[in-house]
């Protein structure tokens, strides 16, 4: 009766999507990525985007990582771009271009997880795997009064098992898509819409009272600091020169652009921060800037990390004479054509 209710509401109400009504893998796969990162409405200009760039798996493959990481910026996670390059390249070299069509080998791709493995299977293959997300442990759990605190493998295993009874064999890609839908429309996270809701008087937090408790959730890891110390260099004689760093350790950000960055183990106060910069130049030029501005702090939120940020303009007169292999020394105008971070793409648009 819960698959066929909900797929009835969703035939007349879910949401047209561009990425609904399709069976390509390809394009499923690149919706799920996309919106793993991002809501709805700015994840579609990223799906267009994507398509119309990388129209095939071939040619996602055929991009360099700097034209993916470049068409992904903004969405953050910077991994994931990497894994879908990734793991195009794999299907167009080793599988001879097919995507996967079970839910085994979807799930053996590089970045995919059980809940985009369970869409792409049900949306693209029509196989009967349910999709677990933020929606639907909530719809689900309040639907039957259900107290797991969600995150946990238990309830991962608990939900799985339940909607494998109720999903609908035939239709699993309008079942899943039908419990996403109307858990972000009426089983919101605060302010759910009970009273127009088709499940109001089955709904067991409805009926006990306890729609605002569900589902249960673990406490949050704590998020560790990062203090960032950006240093935008210039100079204008011979030419003019701004100097960026790639990041390739094994950290966040792997493969874009930054500024020159120094960081502290702990903030550095402001009064200190013209020495440490003074400091840093003459380690890598082996010379004083003429002139230092200290400019904003910038606070970015990752999903673990609070990254606090400080630009520092430092300018000299004339190119030193050494400058650290590590900086590439670019032209201002192509700064706008590199991938960058969301943190540094907002000071370099904010300037
Ligand atoms: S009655 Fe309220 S809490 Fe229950 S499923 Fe509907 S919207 Fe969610």
């Amino acid at each position: 009766m819960f698959s066929q209710k909900i797929i009835n509401w969703y035939q007349e109400n879910g949401r047209s999507l561009p990425w609904r009504g399709i069976d390509n893998p390809y394009y499923i796969w690149l919706s799920e990525i996309i919106l793993q990162q991002t809501r709805i409405e700015q994840g579609t200009k990223y799906y267009e985007h994507f398509v119309k760039e990388y129209p095939t798996i071939r040619h996602l493959a055929d991009a360099t990582e700097q034209q993916v990481l470049k068409s992904w910026q903004g969405l953050g996670y910077y991994s994931r771009a990497r894994n879908l390059h990734a793991t195009a390249r794999h299907i167009a070299h080793d599988l001879g271009g097919a995507f996967p069509c079970t839910y085994k080998d979807i799930l053996a791709l590089k970045g995919v997880g059980r809940y985009t493995a369970a869409a792409i299977a049900s949306f693209a293959f029509r196989l009967p795997y349910p999709v677990i997300d933020g929606n639907v442990y909530r719809l689900i759990s309040r639907l039957y009064g259900i107290y797991t605190p969600i995150g946990t493998a238990r309830a991962y295993r608990e939900f799985e098992q339940l909607l494998g009874k109720l999903i609908d064999t035939q239709r699993p890609d309008l079942f899943n898509q039908a419990i996403m839908d109307f858990g972000s429309m009426y089983c919101k996270p605060s302010g759910c819409d009970c009273d127009n809701c088709i499940f109001h008087n089955e709904c067991v937090a409805r009926q006990t009272g306890k729609e605002t408790l569900l589902p249960v959730k673990q406490s949050p890891p704590k998020t560790a600091e990062r203090y960032f110390y950006y240093f935008d260099i210039r100079w204008s004689h011979p030419a003019d020169t701004r100097l960026v760093h790639l990041r390739n350790e094994k950290d966040i950000w792997h493969g874009l652009y930054e500024l020159p960055l120094y960081e502290a183990q702990t903030p550095v106060a402001d009064k200190s921060l013209r020495w440490v910069c003074d400091e840093r130049m003459i380690e890598w030029f082996g010379e004083k800037p003429s002139h230092i501005k200290v400019g904003p702090c910038i606070t970015h939120q990752l999903t673990h990390r609070t990254i606090i940020a400080r630009f520092v303009t430092v300018n000299y007169d004339y190119a030193p004479s050494k400058i650290p292999e590590t900086l590439l020394q670019i032209h201002p105008d192509e700064l706008k054509y590199l991938p960058v971070s969301r943190l540094i793409d907002r000071y370099l648009s904010e300037m």
